[in-house]
């Protein structure tokens, strides 16, 4: 398999690319580009197999601005190829560490990433994703300038403590990260027997946790603040940008 085949592009207009991957049957994980009139926005970086900066070169000449939703794996895999990143403080860590072999060849093999659908030369038996130091912070009510073309950033807690979406308004995109997927999403604490727990969030049933999420946050508390993330999101999409307000990333964080 050629390098980049690995990668599935789909041009969506509006200057904004999908470059997918697929995880597992039926499954993928998807970063997005997103063309400004100077920055180009890497909005994640996929799952670190394949020559994923490579790929970004080749879409386009300018300055790519690398936007995480989140620190997950399968979200923070290329990051270290790229010179500038941001990302929300609560995930800040996850980004730093990136995952050495031991933990990154799980991902490979029976029951996760086939072996068969790997690109030439990449070798889950030594590959790792190197740890990456943000360049600066992503924060809600934050303002991107790709020059031309502003992303707004929402902070949505849920699937992770510093989970971002982000909002193109004039093309009425939104780019969330996991915090919305398709099919069923476990929203309370499952007991050894498989049933929810007493506290497990009111008229919602559980779906199976996301294999590739082993972390994925299950607490009721943390399906509390989902919805009231989604409240603002609907909000925003209908009103005027939120105010940068440096208390309410003070206050998210205190809650973690
Ligand atoms: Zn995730």
């Amino acid at each position: 398999m050629a390098d980049n085949a690995w990668f599935e592009v789909q041009d969506l207009g509006n200057g904004i690319t999908a470059l997918g991957e697929r995880l597992r049957e039926g499954t993928d994980v998807k970063s997005y580009l997103v063309e400004g009139d100077r920055d180009l926005a890497v909005i994640d970086t996929g799952t670190g197999v394949g020559d994923f900066a490579g790929l970004v070169a080749a879409q386009s000449a300018r300055e790519p601005l690398v936007l995480q939703t989140h620190g997950h794996w399968d979200h923070i895999g290329a990051a270290h190829r790229f010179a500038r990143v941001l990302i929300h403080p609560a995930d800040a860590a996850a980004l730093r560490a990136g995952e050495d072999n031991a933990a990154f060849r799980k991902h490979f093999g029976e029951g996760a990433i086939p072996y068969a659908w790997l690109p030439a030369g990449f070798d889950p038996a030594t590959a790792s994703i190197p740890g990456k130091d943000p360049t600066g912070t992503l924060l809600h009510g934050q303002q991107i300038d790709l020059g031309g073309r502003v992303l707004e950033a929402y902070h949505t807690p849920g699937h992770s403590p510093g989970s971002i979406s982000l909002l193109d308004r004039q093309a009425r995109a939104l780019f969330a990260g996991d915090v919305m997927k398709i099919g069923m999403v476990l929203l309370g604490r499952r007991q050894r027997s498989g049933r929810l727990s007493r506290d497990a969030a009111p008229g919602r049933r559980a779906g199976r946790s996301g294999r590739c999420h082993p972390r994925l946050a299950r607490r009721p508390a943390d399906a509390r603040r989902r919805a009231r993330a989604a409240s603002r999101l609907r909000a925003g999409l209908d009103r005027s940008p939120p105010d940068h307000d440096p208390n309410h990333e003070l206050r998210a964080t205190n809650r973690n």
